[in-house]
């Protein structure tokens, strides 16, 4: 068999089984979403643990609530700890408007990070409607297992980068506000405890 016959028949059974991985998302709108947990609760702050083969099934399980809770929100990313997991995995989805590209990061950690800094405008579904600018680095470059199990580096800048580097943050018990100075950390808490007090 031809060598490229080979490689794209891989290829095929590779997106295939991504696609039944990911098949409930053509129906996601009927699909009851997780609820998401907001700060302070601790297991916000609590460091993750490495994913297993065993947790498959578990991680799976878990992505259809996940997914419809992302999207519903909206949001671009959502770390398992989010919905009470302390688990490495987490969800992203940074596609524009009206079209989807749905990424499960298994185990993600960042290899590499430009020296050169950008600041973009944060916000996190566990700190609902408490937004401010991050300074992080531009690109990182990236290394996760995908459902299939498989181990994937990817580099990623802009967007993507920030979304990445605040997701594993979430694994690590890490809130996008401690990045900020101490005063400003302490406004944004303050201000979301009234909030929620006041729900
Ligand atoms: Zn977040």
């Amino acid at each position: 068999m031809p060598r490229l016959e080979l490689v794209f028949r891989h290829l095929t059974d590779y997106i295939r089984s991504i696609m039944t991985a990911l098949s409930f998302l053509s129906d996601i709108e009927s699909i009851t979403p997780t609820p998401i947990l907001v700060a302070p609760q601790p297991v916000l702050r609590a460091v993750a643990r490495e994913v297993t083969a065993d947790d498959m099934a578990l991680v799976k399980s878990h992505l259809p609530g996940m997914f419809s809770a992302m999207y519903k929100a909206p949001g671009i990313g959502l770390a398992a700890p989010q919905i009470g997991l302390g688990l490495r995995f987490a969800l992203v989805d940074v596609a524009d408007e009206g079209e989807r590209n749905p990424m499960v990061l298994i185990n993600p950690e960042i290899i590499e990070e430009s020296e050169q800094l950008a600041a973009r405008e944060e916000g996190c579904l566990s700190l609902p409607n408490q937004y401010a600018e991050v300074i992080r680095p531009l690109s990182v470059r990236m290394r996760y297992r995908n459902l299939e199990g498989e181990v994937i580096e990817m580099e990623a800048d802009d967007l993507l980068a920030t979304c990445l580097q605040h997701e594993i943050d979430h694994l690590d018990g890490i809130l996008f506000v401690d990045h900020l100075s101490k005063l400003k950390r302490n406004m944004i808490m303050r201000r979301l405890a009234k909030e929620q007090k006041g729900r």
